[in-house]
């Protein structure tokens, strides 16, 4: 029972939309399964002339060789909308559909000409596996669970009513005995293989989220940030909030450190990331761009971004920061420049420039200031 919060938690998580970032990490992941499928479906002309040589009838070596053809046919296809600059959504869960319904249709094919074959053949279905484990590439818990779920709910109709439909005894010579429990231990091998793509989404969403994210304070990084402010502007555009964007260095944080060691430097870095973490609204954020160097995003004007920010910064530096030992304090504050969205710049880079030149200018003039305007 007490592991049972964290299956919820996983499994919350591969049912919930991956974030723009995550997804656009997984349009990189279809390309390259884009790739590999037209790559891969190569050599898959190859298998019927194999199976022919092996002694393979005449109809099934024609009908495998026309299914490779249409299924390279079909990678390029794939290929060329994965390529598009302008990423289909749908695009991940059409190839897995089109995946996994080729290869039921091939067993059908196999079946038609010998029942055994569509239930028996261990090459064809394995494709089904294949189909589930490429998803991991896609980072999308949802994608996995609807391809593994297909899979097995095609291939348990297809076998089954082989099983149920063929004249009895099903034996054949190249293919052996078909039987339920054989049917059965496929299905459950591909919910083996689901299970399994489902943990690496897992992880790699986790890893993705993590390279995003600094251990110290567990706020967003840089990178987080630089990702993301674009789609914050185009926000901001389509429902013209303002925004603005403050920059905040602690002031003299070389001292506190000199003065009372790096602990009591880290513990008042995550002091100071509590109280700028209560100043946020709903859509705000704060990140942590360098050591002790802070970027907030502010859904709002510069005026009241200056208030709010400013508000803050009195509150941090009338309270004296505890230190560990003893009744010993220390007093924090911090400078801060501001930059509005779009007035003073429509991208990240000349924003923070123009928030840093501001910084710049509360520092020279005296810190524990927040500047909105140059001088
Ligand atoms: P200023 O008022 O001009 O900003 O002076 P400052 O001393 O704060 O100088 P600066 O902004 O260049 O701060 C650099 C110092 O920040 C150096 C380093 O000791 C400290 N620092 C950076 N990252 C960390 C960290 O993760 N933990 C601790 N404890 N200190 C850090
Ligand atoms: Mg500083």
């Amino acid at each position: 029972m007490r592991g049972l919060p964290v299956e919820r938690g996983i499994l919350s998580r591969l049912l919930s939309r991956p974030d723009e970032v995550m997804l656009e990490h997984g349009a990189g992941g279809e390309l390259l399964v884009a790739k590999l499928r037209t790559m891969l479906s190569v050599p898959i002309l190859a298998l019927p002339l194999i199976a022919a040589a092996g002694g393979a009838d005449t109809t099934q070596t024609l009908v495998g060789l026309v299914a490779a053809v249409f299924v390279n046919i079909v990678a390029q296809v794939w290929l060329a909308l994965a390529r598009n600059h302008r990423r289909h959504r749908w695009l991940p869960f059409a190839t897995g559909t089109w995946d996994v319904t080729a290869t039921s249709v091939v067993l059908v094919l196999l079946a038609m000409d010998d029942p055994v074959s569509g239930v028996n053949s261990v090459v064809i279905w394995c494709f089904y596996a294949i189909a589930i484990f490429v998803t991991a590439l896609r980072n999308d818990g949802r994608l996995t669970l609807y391809v593994g779920a297909l899979a097995i709910v095609q291939y348990a109709a297809l076998s089954f009513s082989i099983l149920a439909l063929a004249a009895q005894p099903l034996i054949s010579i190249g293919y052996g005995q078909a039987t339920v429990a054989a049917q059965l231990e496929r299905l459950v091998l591909l919910l083996i293989a689901t299970g399994l793509t489902c943990a690496v989404v897992y992880r790699m969403q986790r890893l993705v989220e993590l390279s995003g994210r600094d251990g110290l304070t567990g706020l967003p990084n840089r990178a987080w940030l630089l990702q993301r402010l674009p789609r914050m502007f185009q926000a901001a555009r389509d429902d013209g909030h303002s925004l603005t964007i403050a920059l905040v260095d602690l002031d003299r944080f070389k001292r506190l450190n000199d003065d009372f060691g790096h602990r009591a430097g880290d513990r008042a870095i995550r002091h100071v990331v509590s109280l700028l973490g209560e100043m946020l609204e709903r859509g705000e954020h704060v990140a942590r761009i360098g050591g002790q160097e802070f970027v907030l995003v502010l859904r709002c004007p510069i005026g009241s971004a200056w208030e709010r920010l400013d508000r803050t910064r009195r509150e941090l530096a009338d309270s004296p920061f505890h230190l560990e030992r003893g009744n010993e304090t220390a007093s924090l504050s911090f400078s801060a420049g501001l930059a509005s969205f779009p007035q003073d710049g429509g991208d990240a880079s000349t924003l923070l420039g123009v928030a840093d030149r501001r910084l710049q200018q509360a520092k020279r003039e005296g810190r524990n200031r927040v500047a909105a305007l140059d001088l």
